[in-house]
């Protein structure tokens, strides 16, 4: 689970079917598997110590933080724009995923700067609990559908704070048409990757009642170093690529908005 040799271990779920026997597991670092594989291949045997301290804790109540900017024409249509507040508590969660949180928030930002007058209401959603269990997102497009609000499309970031390089898209062919047809505006900034399949896990609920997914393509060569480690910390997380980005979901809400999708 990690793109460099490094001694930091990436945590994460570990899930396990019904009827199988629960067993201890632990993530490892790169450096520590690579040396278990060679005193292995050499030994043909290895002895380890191995000391770890995880639990299970009760559940509490958390809650989505929402923002929203009302729509002038139809503002009980929504177009969100979103990321998750929770994050795995060996690091910061900076990159996973403080940086589409902040994204979030600037995406609105930055047309309410403009004085831009959305027609759709526009919604920056912080999703709680995407790394374990993806409550937040499941109850977002639960009580959307309770109350009615037609959400025409969602866009997250989620996939580390790093230089925008395009769009990725779930919907129908008209729909991926269409963001394709914004090329000529959006590749003089460098977004060229425009509708390869995909989206978010925290707006994926969304997709069942017909709501158009969007997720930011940033660079990944990188994402891969920090993803669930201790080392996923502010420091990691470049400003100016960070504000890419923003700017990047920014254009895209506003030629969703304005043009329909
Ligand atoms: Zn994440």
């Amino acid at each position: 689970m990690a793109s460099n040799n490094d001694d930091i271990p990436h945590t994460g779920s570990l899930r396990y079917d019904e009827d199988q026997p629960k067993i201890p597991a632990v993530a490892i670092s790169t450096n520590d598997a690579n040396l278990l594989s060679e005193v292995i291949d050499k030994e043909g045997t290895a002895k380890i110590y191995l000391e770890t301290h995880c639990e299970m804790l009760p559940d509490i109540l958390s809650y989505n933080v929402i923002g929203e900017m009302n729509g002038t024409e139809r503002p009980d249509e929504y177009i969100v724009v979103g990321g998750h507040l929770d994050s795995w508590d060996v690091g910061h969660g900076a990159h996973d995923d403080g940086s589409g949180c902040v994204q979030s928030i600037e995406a609105l930002r930055i047309l309410q700067e403009l004085d831009y007058k959305p027609r759709y209401s526009l919604r920056a959603v912080m999703f709680m609990n995407e790394e374990n269990g993806l409550r937040g997102g499941r109850e977002y497009a639960l009580q959307a559908d309770k109350k009615n609000e037609k959400h025409i499309a969602a866009l997250e970031s989620d996939s580390g704070g790093f230089t925008p390089r395009g769009f990725s898209f779930t919907g129908t062919d008209a729909q991926r048409k269409k963001l394709r047809s914004w090329a000529p505006l959006l590749n003089p900034y460098g977004l060229h990757d425009l509708g390869s399949p995909g989206g978010g896990a925290d707006i994926g609920p969304l997709r069942s009642s017909g709501t158009a997914l969007f997720g930011l393509r940033p660079d990944s060569q990188r994402y891969f170093n920090y993803h669930h480690t201790a080392a996923d910390t502010f420091d990691k997380v470049d400003k100016r690529e960070l504000e890419l980005g923003a700017a990047a979901m920014s254009a895209l809400i506003y030629l969703i908005d304005s043009k329909g999708i």
